[in-house]
């Protein structure tokens, strides 16, 4: 039986500090996440541009992602992916943290960084669409060079929908952005961005079907219905900005389940200790008087969380770590780093 000093549950900003931090706190640390990649609901608007994260330059959020990645794995933690969390028990003096392959993981103690939970894109409800996800039928958009000169569509009026078209608008040779109800409901100052720079916006509208190419791999026309009436046209990608599903099937057993506001945030007893000895919360997932659900916020609490987690196994422990320059973990690092300016 492997037993690890700290496990993360959910690699996602909060984990991924978490992580960085463990290792920088001598803990012999682990992620778990389901996603296939790391970087949490980051992810999801990966072109956006991040103005608020304390002493970062303007940043697409991917490089954002990369960073914190190269980051968590400073210290070489162990990382499970796409493996998602079931449940949690307690035996003896360590926790056996189940998962959806049916192994067992063993803990000391737990972080958990689970966010708003696994999201899930919600799907075109057109018969035979998913053949197009593969080609030009998109629910996140990875780069967005790829759509230079198309003629793109929009199907959405949230702000996912409304960033994504003012984002394409400058390379795009046409953006539609199609909407079924009668207003959008994206922040007022980018509609009007939109409107004032030739999004075609129709409302009262949705897809209803889509045509292929002759080799049927990729969609070539699409049909919209507004207010009643069909049109089709061509197109060249279609993006579905439809919103999220949350699933949240984090379990605790009985005798360890931790307090939880609302039903689903952990209530926070100071320093993200939740209500049961050795469980920690970080991020979104956590909630305390005047907590900040933004980037920023998921690194404090990653830092009180460690903290708090290395004064459970060790309450003779440092409070908390040295500052960067005092860190023993730091000096040979330091030294190859230096070596390359
Ligand atoms: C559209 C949008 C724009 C935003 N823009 C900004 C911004 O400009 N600036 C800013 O500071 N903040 C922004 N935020 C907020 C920021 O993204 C969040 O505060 C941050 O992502 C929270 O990080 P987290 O690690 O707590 O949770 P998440 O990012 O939600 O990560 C949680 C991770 O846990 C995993 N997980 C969940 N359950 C399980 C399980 N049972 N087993 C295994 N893994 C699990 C999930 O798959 C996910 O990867 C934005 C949020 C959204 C939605």
């Amino acid at each position: 039986m492997e037993l690890f000093d700290v496990t993360i549950v959910g690699g996602g900003p909060a984990g991924l500090y978490s992580a960085f931090y463990s290792g920088l706190r001598d803990l012999k640390t682990k992620i778990i996440e389901f996603q296939p990649t790391l970087g949490g609901k980051v992810n999801i608007f990966q072109e956006k541009m991040l103005w608020d994260v304390g002493g970062q330059p303007p940043i697409v959020a991917a490089q954002f992602v990369e960073n914190l990645v190269a980051q968590a794995k400073t210290f070489d933690p162990t990382i499970c992916l796409e493996t998602k969390v079931q449940n949690v028990r307690k035996e003896q003096d360590y926790f056996v943290i189940e998962t959806n392959d049916g192994a067992q993981h063993y803990s000391k103690t737990i972080i958990i960084a689970t966010g708003g939970g696994i999201y899930k894109p919600i799907k075109l409800a057109i018969d035979g669409a998913e053949k197009y996800e593969m080609t030009n039928l998109h629910y996140t958009i990875k780069g967005i060079e790829r759509f230079r000169n198309h003629d793109v569509l929009i199907s959405g009026g949230g702000n996912g929908a409304v960033d994504w078209a003012v984002e394409l608008l400058p390379i795009a040779k046409s953006v539609t952005l199609i909407y079924r109800k009668e207003e959008l409901t994206a922040h007022e100052a980018q509609v009007r961005n939109l409107r004032e720079n030739g999004v075609e916006i129709m409302l009262n509208s949705e897809l209803v079907s889509l045509q292929s190419n002759e080799q049927k791999t990729a969609i070539e026309q699409v049909t919209v219905c507004q207010n009643g009436d069909n049109t089709t046209f061509n197109i060249d990608d279609v993006i579905i900005s439809h919103g999220y599903d949350r699933e949240v099937s984090l379990e605790f057993d009985e005798d360890i389940r931790p307090e939880c506001k609302d039903n689903y945030y952990l209530q926070s007893i100071g320093k993200c200790q939740t209500t049961v000895p050795g469980i920690f919360g970080a991020g979104d997932i956590v909630t305390y008087e005047d907590k900040v659900n933004l980037l920023l916020g998921t690194f404090q609490d990653a830092v009180l969380a460690v903290n708090s987690a290395k004064l459970y196994m060790n309450p003779e422990a440092n409070k908390v770590a040295m500052v960067s320059s005092h860190n023993e973990k730091f000096r040979e690092k330091n030294q190859e780093i230096y070596a390359n300016v």
